[in-house]
C-alpha cells in the first residue's frame, strides 16, 4: 500500500520543528528511524496532514559519559547503541536488550528515543530505561522537561509527551559498584516483539539481594515493575528457593493480555521461566 499524500519537513533546528509542530497541531507526526511510523503510514494507519522529519537536527544522536551519567541521543541509531562500548560498560543492561530489538536492517535506522516515544507495550528499551531508573529529556517550546522513566510511559503507544515536544536525549545513571543487569525474552523467532521479556537491575551484597528491580515487557500496556516479587527477593540469598518465592509472588504483579499471539496463562507461564533465567544469570555475574 502507498501512504496518504502528506507534506514532508525536514527542519534544521529545534525551533524550526518546535514551529511546524505548533503549525499542524495534532495533523502533525514526527518522524525519527521510520522503522514504526512507515508501514503505520504504508498502512494508512497514520494519515498526519504533515510528516516532521527530525533526523537533520544537529547534536541528537551522540552516546556520551558525564557526571549525570550515560545520556544517549534520541537520534542514536539503535544498532551504534548495540556497539558502544560506553553503553557495554556503564549500562550493559541496555546493551544485553538491544540484539532482541529487530533485525540489523531495522536497528541500522530505528533510533533509541523513537523506540521510547512509541512505546508498543512489547518493546524492549521501555522496560530497561524503568529498570535503570533513566530519566528522559524532552525539548518543547516553553523549555526542556525532564521526566522519570517511571512516568513516562502512560499506556498503550501512549507517553508523557505533550503535543509540540521531542524527545531530545535520556539520562542513564551508569552502574555502580554491587549492581548487576540481565535482560532475557521469550518470543517466537528471534527480532519479534517478546511474547515477554524481562529487565533486571539488581545490587547484591556477596549473594545477598540488597535491591531488585524487576521490569516485564510484553504482559502489560506499559512496562511492568513486578513489586511482590521484588520484595520477595530483598535481603534474600539467591538462591532456588528465593527465586521460588519470587516466582510464586509474581502472580500478584502480573495480569498479562490474552491476544492471537499467546493466551494470558501462556505469558504468566513465560514470565516466570524468565524470572528464573534473568535471575539465575544475575547471580552469575
Ligand atoms: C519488522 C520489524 C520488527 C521490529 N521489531 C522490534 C522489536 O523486536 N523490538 C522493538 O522494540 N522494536 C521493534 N521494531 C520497531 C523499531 O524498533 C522502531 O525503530 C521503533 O519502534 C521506533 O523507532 P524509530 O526511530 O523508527 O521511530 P519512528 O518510526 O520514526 O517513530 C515512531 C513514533 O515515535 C515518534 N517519535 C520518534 N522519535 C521521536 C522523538 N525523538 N520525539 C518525539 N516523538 C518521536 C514518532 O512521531 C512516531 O509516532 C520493529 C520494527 C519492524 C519494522
Amino acid at each position: 500500500m502507498k501512504p496518504a499524500a502528506f507534506a514532508y519537513h525536514r527542519p534544521a533546528t529545534l525551533d524550526e520543528a518546535f514551529d511546524l509542530l505548533e503549525r499542524y497541531g495534532a495533523d502533525g507526526c514526527v518522524l525519527a528511524g521510520g522503522q514504526s511510523l512507515v508501514p503505520a503510514l504504508n498502512m494508512r494507519l497514520a494519515t498526519p496532514a504533515a510528516v516532521i522529519d527530525i533526523n537533520r537536527l544537529p547534536g541528537l544522536d551522540g552516546i556520551r559519559l558525564t557526571l549525570e551519567g550515560l545520556l544517549i541521543g534520541a537520534l542514536a541509531r539503535q544498532e551504534a547503541v548495540m556497539r558502544s562500548p560506553l553503553v557495554a560498560r556503564h549500562a550493559p543492561l541496555i546493551a544485553q536488550a538491544m540484539p532482541h530489538v529487530g533485525h540489523l536492517a531495522i536497528r541500522t535506522r530505528g533510533t533509541f528515543g523513537g523506540s521510547l516515544a512509541h512505546a508498543d507495550p512489547a518493546a524492549e528499551l521501555p522496560a530497561c530505561v524503568v529498570a535503570l531508573g533513566a530519566v528522559l529529556r524532552v525539548a518543547g517550546r516553553g523549555g526542556v522537561r525532564e521526566i522519570p522513566a517511571a512516568d513516562f510511559f502512560r499506556g498503550l503507544f501512549t507517553t508523557a509527551l505533550e503535543p509540540g515536544e521531542i524527545l531530545t536525549e535520556v539520562v542513564v545513571p551508569a552502574i555502580q559498584p554491587g549492581w548487576r543487569s540481565a535482560f532475557d525474552e521469550l518470543a517466537r523467532r528471534h527480532g519479534d516483539y517478546a511474547l515477554a521479556g524481562l529487565a533486571a537491575h539488581c545490587r547484591l551484597t556477596d549473594s545477598t539481594i540488597e535491591e531488585a528491580r524487576l521490569v516485564y515487557t510484553g504482559v502489560g500496556l506499559t512496562p511492568v515493575r513486578a513489586m511482590s516479587a521484588e520484595a520477595a527477593l530483598r535481603g534474600r540469598r539467591l538462591d532456588g528457593n528465593a527465586i521460588a518465592d519470587a516466582g510464586r509472588a509474581l502472580d500478584a504483579d502480573l495480569d498479562p493480555p490474552a491476544d492471537v499471539h499467546a493466551s494470558a496463562a501462556l505469558r504468566r507461564h513465560l514470565a516466570r521461566v524468565l524470572l528464573t533465567r534473568v535471575l539465575s544469570r544475575s547471580v552469575e555475574g
